[in-house]
């Protein structure tokens, strides 16, 4: 950061809220591994969509999943419809409902696939299609799945985002965001102008932890997805449960286009049991090995009862556990869910 004699910057870095060495490592990281062309970080998932939103500016128009992660929704709704920006939710699995809700001024419509926590599988490419017939910029929240299993440039997107607290991060101890884009355009002018004047940047050690966990991201996911099919296979076949969202199952809705657009079917997975809100709650009170916890994408199993979190107006069913499927041996997740389940 230090000037040389001449007032010059030798090394190329102002201040940290601009840029840094660390978080500039972070950002071409981040842009090579989703093969985009330039990637920002910011201290939250939620940092860098609300980035998005503040670069698309007052009087746009955002279409919505209908099953977006509930923070995406609440600061839609909550903080960007005061600022003149009004959205429309559609359900991402009917292209047609998209292509409805799309309007004049329209400037993006935003994928989040597979969906928090319902886990449900929207089509990529032909989404992008309908936001590109319609003028508007594709955006991919691809946190779930990582780069490792999709690769939403190829499919015709414009703007990836993730919560690196997740899988990048890995072992649920960092809060941490980025934006990637295809290409270095207007929009990404402004988004890079509100990250360096707003500030909402990831602090360096931050973006060291993510880059640290990025170094194993393609075995961990591995491991993920194959714990992931165990659990959901297993799941699937018991009396107590009603129902299972794992796109890996052939029965599930969104198993088709995920195997057309992904390499695996991720370590997330919900599970419907028997009971409804109480015996969901009770099932995730009997649980030894999975931790009751927010958050996903570690080491570590978590379970969550994602109606009391998420509150009034949830989609979530009564009788849904959200699950992050961890990297224990998978025996011993099954034996825990097994005791927990027989007793329901
Ligand atoms: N997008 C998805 C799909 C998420 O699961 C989350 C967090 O759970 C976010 C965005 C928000 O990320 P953060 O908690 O890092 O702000």
């Amino acid at each position: 950061f230090e000037r040389a004699p001449d007032g010059s910057l030798p090394h190329g870095w102002l201040y940290s809220r601009n840029a840094n060495p660390t978080r500039d490592a972070l950002e071409h990281c981040l842009a090579a591994l989703e093969g985009g062309a330039e990637a920002a970080a910011f201290a939250s998932g939620s940092a860098a969509t609300m980035t998005v939103f503040q670069a698309l500016g007052g009087g746009a128009h955002v279409v919505l999943p209908l099953d977006a992660y509930y923070g995406t929704l609440k600061l839609a709704r909550e903080v960007f419809a005061t600022l003149g920006i009004s959205i429309s939710v559609a359900d991402m699995s009917d292209v047609e409902s998209v292509r409805a809700a799309m309007r004049p001024e329209t400037k993006a419509v935003w994928i989040e696939t597979p969906s928090n926590p319902l886990v449900a599988v929207a089509d990529i490419a032909r989404l992008a299609a309908v936001a590109h017939a319609g003028g508007a910029t594709a955006v991919v929240d691809n946190t779930w799945a990582t780069p490792v299993l999709q690769r939403p440039f190829e499919l015709g997107c414009d703007i990836v985002m993730h919560s690196t607290t997740k899988y990048l991060g890995g072992h649920g101890d960092v809060l941490g965001g980025a934006l990637v884009t295809r290409e270095a355009n207007a929009l990404w002018e402004r988004i890079r102008t509100i990250q360096s004047a707003g500030g909402a940047v990831a602090s360096p050690f931050d973006c060291w932890l993510v880059m640290r966990g990025v170094r194993t991201l393609p075995y961990r996911m591995r491991g993920h997805c194959a714990n992931a099919r165990a659990v959901a296979e297993y799941l699937a076949a018991h009396r107590a449960v009603e129902r299972v969202h794992w796109p890996g199952l052939p029965a599930d809705a969104g198993h088709e286009i995920a195997s057309r657009q992904m390499s695996d079917y991720g370590g997330m997975l919900s599970v419907v049991v028997r009971g409804g809100r109480d015996g969901a709650i009770a099932t995730a009170g009997r649980l030894e090995l999975f931790t009751r916890a927010t958050s996903l994408g570690g080491p570590e199993s978590l379970v969550e009862h994602r109606a009391s979190v998420e509150g009034p107006g949830t989609r979530a069913p009564e009788g849904l556990l959200r699950v992050s499927v961890g990297l224990e041996h998978p025996d011993d997740l099954i034996a825990d869910l097994e005791q927990a389940l027989s007793r329901a």
